[in-house]
């Protein structure tokens, strides 16, 4: 299966043209050849991306993790943690005010 465009005619509108899924070769010249990704080159595509947020992901959840060793190792963590969960808290009831 591929993505490559095709032209259409709507039932909707008899006489009219639709270009799905459409790339700007085509249409800007109908006879010229499809740049739409394949359906390989899509999911390439879309794995590539996949790994990148996914690796974002697990280098945030390591930031915060070193975060909360550093806080908790603090003299002060007591409050800091106090500090965060007032602020936690004021946070959701400007949220739930705006529901
Ligand atoms: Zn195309």
């Amino acid at each position: 299966m591929s993505l490559r465009c095709c032209w259409y005619e709507p039932v909707e509108e008899p006489g009219t043209r639709m270009l799905l899924p459409g790339c700007m070769e085509r249409v800007l010249d109908a006879d010229a050849d499809c740049t739409c990704p394949t359906t390989a080159e899509e999911i390439d595509r879309l794995k590539a991306e996949y790994a990148d947020l996914a690796s974002k992901a697990a280098g945030t959840s390591h930031a915060f993790s070193d975060l909360m060793s550093a806080v908790s190792a603090h003299r002060d963590a007591k409050a800091i943690f106090a500090d965060a969960d007032a602020r936690t808290a004021a946070h959701a009831d400007q949220v739930r005010d705006l529901s």
